[in-house]
């Protein structure tokens, strides 16, 4: 059998979408590059550069580090490991908000650090009392989330990053989904408005780049050096990243996707989703259901499980929330014909619940 990947049609869980055309035919013609091998791959090692340098402006730094990652896990993994690579301390801890992405404890697992997961505000943010009140001599790492994968909440990042600086930890955010889209709100989040030194942001959301592309950034070169290893088979000497052979598609199409969207592609999508967000919250308040505030473009609702498996029965690819509630990504494949239908659904499921399944 020959497989076929599925159509975005009835995709509204996910927070990949897809590529720019752009992207798409940047990312078959660097297939077979491996920007793990610079000195060998010298082309998509150029485009590399490139993408750091247009990330930095995307998030307000000039002249950043950073690379084209597999994803926001291994950016995070990364940026945690940088932390404790530089510290003194033999029992490291690292302080996220409970709205932080479960990439944190793949990473706390792996190198072997404590992460200590603090409450959030009635909102959905971080509580930064209770981030204080978790924090030691042994902290070595603040953690802010820039739209957070459950509800696009956005953390205090400034008085975050106080507080991290306060403790001599260095300041990690994550906008590995909000990225592409803070840009355009007057949300305090980016390096221009806040002393953070690491940041995460996906080319491979937000970004309509192909997959596999991560981004991880950092303010000052140095800190890259916590990571360095010697590289004796490779004709470069050292290599920071935490995969070996890396995809150069990803590296290609997303340097692609920011030469065609930044800034004003990506300007048009954030609104056009943020618009649909906010038209879908009212229309699923309309019909009834409990609704959190779309602050970026994603919606969470509550429904019962039996209207939430009648909607997957319709073939809507959708997600739940810890809390149970739907949640809705609008991506920018995500148009608002398909809401208009997806709303429709809603409605029709839960006056079947209501009736009993009738
Ligand atoms: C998606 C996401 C991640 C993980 O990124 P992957 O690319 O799936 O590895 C991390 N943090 C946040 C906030 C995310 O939305």
């Amino acid at each position: 059998m020959r497989g076929q990947p599925q159509d975005f049609d009835r995709v509204l869980s996910s927070m990949c979408t897809e590529p720019h055309p752009a992207a798409r035919e940047a990312a078959e013609r660097f297939l077979a590059t491996n920007p793990g091998d610079p000195a060998t791959y010298q082309s998509v090692a150029d485009l590399e550069t490139e993408v750091v340098e247009m990330l930095g402006d995307v998030v307000g730094v000039a002249d950043p580090s950073g690379y084209v990652a597999s994803g926001g896990t291994e950016a995070n993994i990364q940026a945690v490991r940088m932390a404790r690579n530089r510290a003194v301390t033999q029992t490291p801890n690292v302080v996220v908000p409970e709205s932080a992405h479960f990439s944190f404890k793949k990473a706390a697992d792996v190198l072997g650090v404590e992460l200590r997961v603090t409450s959030l505000e009635d909102d959905y943010t971080a509580d930064v009392g209770a981030v204080e009140r978790f924090c030691d001599e042994d902290t070595v790492l603040v953690v802010g989330v820039a739209g957070s994968t459950e509800y696009g909440r956005v953390d205090p990042i400034p008085e975050l990053a106080a507080v991290g600086h306060e403790y001599g930890a260095l300041v990690h955010v994550d906008a590995a989904w909000g990225g592409f889209v803070l840009p355009f709100t007057d949300h305090d989040w980016s390096f221009a408005d806040a002393s953070i030194d690491t940041m995460t942001i996906d080319p491979h959301k937000m970004g309509q780049a192909a997959i596999p592309a991560g981004g991880l950034l950092a303010r000052d070169a140095e800190l890259f050096d916590a990571l360095a290893v010697d590289t004796p088979y490779l004709e470069s000497a050292s290599q920071a990243t935490l995969t070996g052979t890396r995809s150069g598609a990803g590296v290609a199409s997303a340097h692609a996707a920011l030469r065609a969207l930044w800034p004003d592609g990506y300007r048009e999508a954030s609104q056009r989703a943020q618009a649909n967000a906010e038209w879908l919250a009212d229309a699923l308040a309309a019909a009834g259901l409990n609704v959190v505030d779309p602050e970026l473009p994603l919606v969470a609702a509550s429904v019962t499980d039996e209207a939430f498996e009648a909607l997957r029965e319709r073939e809507w690819r959708l997600s739940r929330t810890s809390d149970g509630e739907l949640r809705v990504v609008c991506m920018p494949h995500v148009t608002r014909e398909m809401l208009e239908s997806f709303v429709a659904d809603v409605e029709s499921v839960t006056a079947t619940v209501a009736r009993g399944g009738r």
